[in-house]
């Protein structure tokens, strides 16, 4: 039976990734701080003779040197989200993302040394592309990042530290890593407390409220169902030729944020509105947003048997139905 470690396996995706792990028979562990993920994620796995949670940070060295003791894989996922987090808590966001990365690996250079080499997965980011102008984004392109005095580019600049780490050591050391960017994911149990857009829309839908849409709503986002990322990722790791490798991970069908919202009202109230609001009020004076994010797929589908399951549509309304649960059980954002 293999054993895997979850970072911030609490975390909307991390706890989807848990669920589908134990189901495949892996022994799995997590650890996460509850900074933004929560334990309740993971209510379908905490009891599974399998499962064990340790409620911790991948910023303690003797912590993170234990639990890789004795896995076959890492799954690195704690990070911090959300652009909504990344403009309040710049620090945060920049600390978070590079030092346990750092840390993950010379732990698990240690154990490549005693012998054992066990493989990781490192959750990186479309936000690495930056504002790159090109329609398509392919894992090869320019990363093109707007000023320091801008704390959103923090956020795809320490990933992309993370990425040049990982692919260091795989250079240097040859431990293999796979490299996922994720592009926009969506699901249950995603919250909208970061400042993700769809479980705003739609915890704003259920409340009776507008749907408050950033700018004109003409920025273009393609939304993948988590399900299919977890698997993409999980068939990536299982694939001799994607290591060391970089991989866009998510949909390629683009969405306008206006059409979006429209999607939500026609699923929950046709008689909903939307408000419009500008950037700088919803986020800072600062604040510059990403105009067109689409993933070319081609590498994906070249490496592995890449079909999605998911339409939006019924993504959206599967939420909307795992939202009205969640409230109707008390549970908020
Ligand atoms: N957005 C919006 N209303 C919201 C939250 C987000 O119009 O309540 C917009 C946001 O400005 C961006 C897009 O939706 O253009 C996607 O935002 P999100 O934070 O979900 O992800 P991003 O792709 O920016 O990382």
């Amino acid at each position: 039976m293999k054993h895997a470690l979850i970072t911030g396996g609490a975390g909307f995706i991390g706890s989807h990734l848990a669920e589908t792990l134990i189901a495949r028979d892996y022994r799995v562990t997590v650890v996460d701080d509850e900074s933004t993920g929560s334990a309740e994620n993971l209510a379908a796995v905490r009891d599974h003779f399998n499962f064990s949670f340790v409620n911790g940070t991948v910023a303690d060295k003797s912590l993170v040197r234990r639990l890789v003791s004795d896995v076959d894989e890492v799954y690195h996922l704690a990070a911090a989200v959300g652009v909504q987090l990344i403009s309040t808590a710049p620090i945060h966001t920049i600390e978070t993302n590079i030092y346990p990365t750092e840390l993950i690996l010379s732990e698990l250079l240690r154990r490549k040394r005693d012998g054992y080499s066990v493989k990781l997965f490192l959750a990186s980011s479309s936000e690495v592309y930056g504002k790159n102008p090109k329609p398509l984004w392919n894992e090869d392109d320019d990363l093109v990042f707007g000023p320091t005095t801008r704390p959103r580019w923090s956020y795809g600049a320490s990933k992309a530290i993370d990425e040049f780490l990982a692919l260091a050591y795989w250079r240097q050391h040859r431990l293999p890593i796979v490299i996922g960017r994720f592009f926009n994911v969506v699901g249950p149990r995603q919250t909208g407390r970061y400042g993700m857009v769809l479980p705003r829309f739609i915890e704003a839908a259920l409340a009776g409220r507008p749907l408050t849409v950033h700018d004109d709503g003409s920025q273009v986002r393609c939304f993948a169902h988590v399900n299919d990322v977890v698997r993409s990722f999980l068939e990536l790791m299982d694939t001799d030729s994607a290591v060391a490798g970089v991989f866009n991970i998510g949909s390629d069908q683009p969405v306008s944020i206006l059409q979006l919202a429209k999607q939500v009202i026609a699923a929950v109230d046709p008689r909903l509105t939307v408000v419009f609001q500008s950037y700088a009020e919803a986020y800072d004076a600062d604040f510059e947003d990403v105009r067109s994010r689409i993933p070319d797929l081609s590498r994906l589908r070249r490496t592995i048997k890449y079909r999605p399951e998911y339409q939006l549509d019924g993504i959206i309304r599967e939420v909307v139905e795992q939202t009205r649960a969640r409230l109707r059980r008390g549970i908020s954002g």
